[in-house]
């Protein structure tokens, strides 16, 4: 976590004994010492408060002051008035140990880029006891048990092994995945898809092994990709282009393109054309053809993320960008974490043979294949049919989920904000009218056990945004988070 000067905070999950011997504030002074001469803190990093303290460790605020002051004596900590109290020395470590090495100078020399601070506080506190209110999985009690047991029932009677795939994944997955992409109008050989661990690696897969540093990957502005440190980890830069709600405005692609050397970086266009991470928008067909049209005569290969595609409510989306595709311009992704379940970590990418057969070289260098038991838990549920009978049940909840969402957003939110209808996927996006910080309205919610998706998370400019999702929470649950978030809004207005 991070406090508002942006400072990161020690995470603490351990209290003194009260039954032994040794005095409370010793065992407080040596359990941070450890902290630190073991590398899980490092120096710069800050502790909580001392109020915070004395509630973790369920000790009073002498016990605190006393602890303090015998680190300061150490040198291990520093504090300053209303600036926190600072880790500074790692030094009481050598006294220990001589062997104990400096972590600090290998995390921050890795290549992978951190997290943005907002979204590690999310990853961490969604697994805490707070109200999900833009999360991005599926309620677990939309999960098909009964659909899974059926399955792993099945399987148990099949004799199959649970040894490494053929390296573009399971032959029976791939043939039933080329199966389903046909009723979307997309003809794709098993040999030109590629399972991967998640759509995410995907992604990853991508970004490490066919695009040249210094390239430029146009995407929606707000996007998904622009809450990952994917590509700009691989020294690619991100160009957000503005959308309406037909979708991306590709045209503003134009000036940009002018000013890039295309033969020394290439260039990419990513887009979520149904349901879009994070605004809930579909691009229409009008939109898709022209903005096919526009990539083919710019040489800008596509990357067409379909996360969301298959959980449309009210009607089908338009066809992907894929079916239009006779020249290996576009890689498509797609995933059953939306729709059935992330914890499989199964998803796919679907591209000329060359190219999947490059990604797939690289994804046997990473993980030697992505899991196989998931492969055939996954190759069951789309044979069995099954997964289409999950579908219909879902794109019901959903839309209870999406109305009930909507109804509550016209009763409490009608004077403090405007807000798109989604036909389909989990998404609302919910524009503040009051110049309120979301920055504050965030650690407010949090007081109230509300956790938000702020919009800065996937917005290229400052902006009032939350990203709200109906997937997870109830529909009373739901309603009652999102009156609470007015009566917050309205307090801090
Ligand atoms: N694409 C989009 C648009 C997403 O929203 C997500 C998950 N939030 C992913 C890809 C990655 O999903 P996974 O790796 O679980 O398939």
């Amino acid at each position: 976590m991070k406090t508002k000067e942006n400072h990161k905070t020690v995470i603490i999950d351990w209290k003194p004994n009260k039954n032994l011997d040794k005095p409370i504030y010793l065992q407080i002074v040596e359990y941070i010492c450890n902290k630190i001469s073991n590398g899980h803190w490092l120096i710069g990093s800050y502790l909580p408060s001392q109020r915070e303290l004395s509630k973790l460790f369920d000790v009073n605020r002498s016990t605190i002051v006393s602890a303090m002051d015998e680190l300061v004596s150490l040198g291990i900590i520093e504090s300053s008035f209303g600036g926190g109290t600072k880790i500074i020395s790692n030094t009481w470590s050598l006294l220990i140990s001589k062997e104990n090495l400096d972590w600090n100078k290998y995390v921050k020399s890795g290549l992978f880029k951190s997290n943005n601070s907002t979204i590690q506080t999310i990853i961490k506190l969604e697994f805490e006891d707070y109200i999900r209110l833009g999360t991005g999985e599926l309620s677990p009690g939309l999960f098909p048990h009964h659909m899974m047991n059926k399955i792993f029932n099945k399987l148990s009677t099949k004799a199959y092994s649970l040894n490494y795939t053929e390296p573009l994944g399971l032959i029976d997955l791939r043939i039933a995945i080329s199966n389903r992409l046909k009723k979307l109008g997309i003809n794709a050989n098993p040999s030109s898809i590629l399972i991967t661990s998640g759509s995410l690696q995907a992604l990853q897969l991508i970004s490490i092994s066919m695009i040249k540093k210094g390239s430029t990957v146009f995407t929606e502005d707000p996007s998904y990709l622009k809450s990952l440190e994917i590509f700009q980890s691989a020294g690619i830069n991100l160009s957000g282009i503005p959308m309406d709600n037909e979708g991306i405005k590709y045209w503003d692609i134009n000036n940009s393109l002018k000013t890039i050397d295309r033969n020394l970086y290439n260039c990419l266009l990513y887009t979520i054309p149904s349901f879009q991470n994070p605004t809930g928008t579909t691009m229409t067909t009008k939109r898709r053809k022209d903005l096919f049209e526009f990539c083919k005569k710019h040489q800008l290969p596509v990357i067409e993320d379909c996360a969301y595609s298959e959980l449309w409510i009210d009607e089908a989306p338009p066809l992907p960008l894929k079916s239009m595709d006779v020249n290996g311009m576009v890689l498509y992704v797609g995933t059953i974490s939306k729709t059935l379940a992330p914890g499989l970590r199964i998803g796919w990418i679907i591209g000329p043979e060359s190219i999947i057969e490059r990604l797939g070289d690289v994804k046997m260098q990473l993980d030697y294949g992505a899991s196989s038991l998931s492969q055939l838990v996954l190759t069951e549920f789309f044979e069995s049919g099954l997964y289409d009978e999950h579908l219909t049940y879902l794109r019901k909840e959903l839309k209870i989920r999406r109305d009930n969402a909507i109804n509550s957003l016209n009763e409490y939110f009608k004077d403090l904000g405007t807000w798109n209808i989604p036909s389909g996927g989990f998404y609302i996006w919910l524009t503040l009218k009051n110049n309120i910080s979301i920055d504050k309205l965030f650690k407010e919610s949090l007081k109230e056990h509300i956790l938000l998706n702020i919009g800065s998370i996937y917005s290229f400019k400052a902006n009032h945004s939350l990203r709200i999702s109906y997937a997870y929470e109830d529909c009373l649950t739901f309603r009652n988070a999102i009156c609470k978030l007015s009566k917050i809004i309205r307090n801090i207005s």
